[in-house]
């Protein structure tokens, strides 16, 4: 069996930063991932602004910030973006060690722009722009440095408990198709958000929920679930776009074009949500505003709504400020997908059909300001847990988030971990394990595939961004079927 101090689920932001922490901190991490490092989860996907209150951003960066801001400005608007169903203790970690933390990964090479963004919800610019590619670059570097082992394509399924402490982690070897037990003093939660739920999402296909699943299993309690980030400004089609969100960057929250929505009449929709700021609005504000068009039956087509850049003289759409940055580049090419030829027609008039897709897990387990969750020997950080973001996640807050949630979850899990031992695995409750794990693989029953579809149009018809008592019912029976 193998074994290490702490077991660490989850490779990416989060997961990563809190195994260097295990492993200054004197004990031996390892990290598990269904991925490979640096090459799955959301992290490597991100934009990427990482927020930093701006005056830190000048007196420790030593980048363009605002000495106007401050941290507890940061806070303010962190707490009154969730919605006031943050919890402020989380948010007081998260605005006072970013800094530090930023300052490090800098010095380990990370590549930032000078200027700072701000986009909705924030007083002032608070965006240190980079991208996830260089992010996990140099995170995977430190991890590789630091000699901490990493077992890839390693699904973990669940966590194995005795008197009542999570002992160790059961899953499957995916290239082998092997049980495979780990045994552990403390483990930690890094698993990221479960946006796969939805038909349409922004988040690549690993991201399942199978951590929230494997707390839930456990024991651990879960705070703001319901909470889930749509992106308003993704395509619908064709297929191998569904879900991207190039028209959100284009558009204004991602500090890009005054670009227009518009309903099946013509009507600018927004204007009637915020008529001050129309389009230029938070994620759940604009979300909501698509959707409400979609549920009244003023939708285009294809179940979303037009947007438009047609009001645009054609040089400024060519100068578009965000080309200039690390996402995308001046000939519109995004996420490896070119979308000049769509953009020239854009200019010539085409308004696009347009939708929301699931983006964040603003809520998940609850854990405290130390990470701590209420189940002895888990610890949880980053996008699996709840707490930082409420009701709402302000663009950039994720980040800002999975780094300081992964050092304090090192620090916890590694303080438990020494005053632990291992302990031996339970036999009977084992081998349940073991015929749960592989029963995917051994019975002819139905088609884990279909399935999955099945619960995807479900919870994308009856629990999206606008829910009713009737379409929760709804969902909940046809889940049961
Ligand atoms: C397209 C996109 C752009 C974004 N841009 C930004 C941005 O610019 N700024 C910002 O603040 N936020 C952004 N976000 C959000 C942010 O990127 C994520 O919230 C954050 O990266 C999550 O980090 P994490 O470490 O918690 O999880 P992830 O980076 O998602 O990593 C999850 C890890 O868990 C592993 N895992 C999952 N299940 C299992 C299992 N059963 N067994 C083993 N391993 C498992 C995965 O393989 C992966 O290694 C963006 C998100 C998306 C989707």
């Amino acid at each position: 069996m193998h074994k290490a101090d702490v077991i660490i689920i989850g490779s990416e932001g989060a997961g990563a930063r809190a195994a260097l922490e295990v492993k200054r901190l004197g004990l031996e991490p390892m990290i598990v991932t269904k991925g490979m490092l640096g090459r799955c989860g959301a992290t490597v996907t991100a934009g990427a602004d990482i927020n930093v209150d701006s005056k830190s951003i000048k007196d420790v960066l030593g980048l363009n910030g605002d000495v106007r801001d401050s941290k507890e400005k940061f806070f303010e608007d962190t707490v009154i973006g969730g919605r006031y169903l943050s919890n402020q203790k989380i948010v007081e970690e998260h605005v006072e060690r970013i800094p530090q933390i930023v300052k490090e990964m800098v010095e380990w090479g990370l590549v930032v722009d000078t200027e700072p963004t701000q986009v909705a919800g924030h007083s002032y610019p608070r965006g240190v722009m980079t991208n996830g590619i260089k992010i996990m670059r140099v995170l995977a570097n430190q991890i590789k440095k630091a000699n901490i082992p990493v077992y890839e394509h390693f699904m973990a399924i669940d966590l194995v408990k005795k008197d009542g402490k999570v002992i160790g982690v059961v899953g499957l070897d995916l290239s082998t198709g092997e049980f495979i037990k780990i045994g552990a003093k403390a483990v930690i939660l890094a698993t990221g958000g479960g946006m796969q739920l939805y038909s349409y999402s922004t988040a690549p296909d690993e991201l399942t929920g199978d951590g929230h699943a494997m707390a839930f299993r456990a024991g651990a309690e879960f705070v703001d679930a319901e909470m889930i980030q749509f992106m308003g400004g993704t395509f619908l089609s064709p297929p191998a776009w569904a879900g991207h969100s190039f028209p959100y960057c284009f558009g204004p929250d991602a500090g890009g074009l005054d670009v227009r929505m518009f309903d099946k009449f013509g009507h600018r929709f927004m204007e009637k949500v915020d008529p001050v700021n129309k389009e230029h609005v938070t994620r759940d504000v604009l979300a909501r505003g698509i959707m409400n068009e979609v549920f009244e039956g003023n939708g285009s087509p294809a179940g979303g709504v037009y947007y438009s850049i047609k009001h645009l003289p054609d040089n400024l759409v060519d100068n578009w400020p965000a080309a200039k940055g690390h996402m995308v580049s001046e000939d519109f090419t995004f996420m490896g997908f070119s979308f000049k030829e769509l953009v020239d027609k854009m200019k010539k008039g085409l308004a696009i059909e347009i939708a929301v897709a699931s983006h964040f897990f603003c809520g998940g387990i609850r854990v405290n300001e130390k990470c701590v969750t209420c189940v002895p020997g888990l610890f949880a950080a980053g996008e699996v847990t709840g707490g930082t973001n409420g009701g709402n996640r302000l663009s950039g807050n994720a980040l800002t988030q999975i780094f300081v949630q992964g050092d304090i979850a090192g620090e916890s899990a590694a303080a438990y971990a020494k005053k632990s031992a291992f302990e031996d695995f339970p036999n009977e409750e084992i081998e349940q394990f073991r015929n749960r794990v592989m029963a995917p693989l051994e019975h002819d029953g139905v088609n884990a595939f279909e399935v999955r579809k099945e619960l995807q149009k479900v919870a994308w018809d009856d629990i999206c961004v606008i829910r009713s008592e009737d379409s929760l019912t709804s969902a909940l029976a046809k889940i049961n079927d």
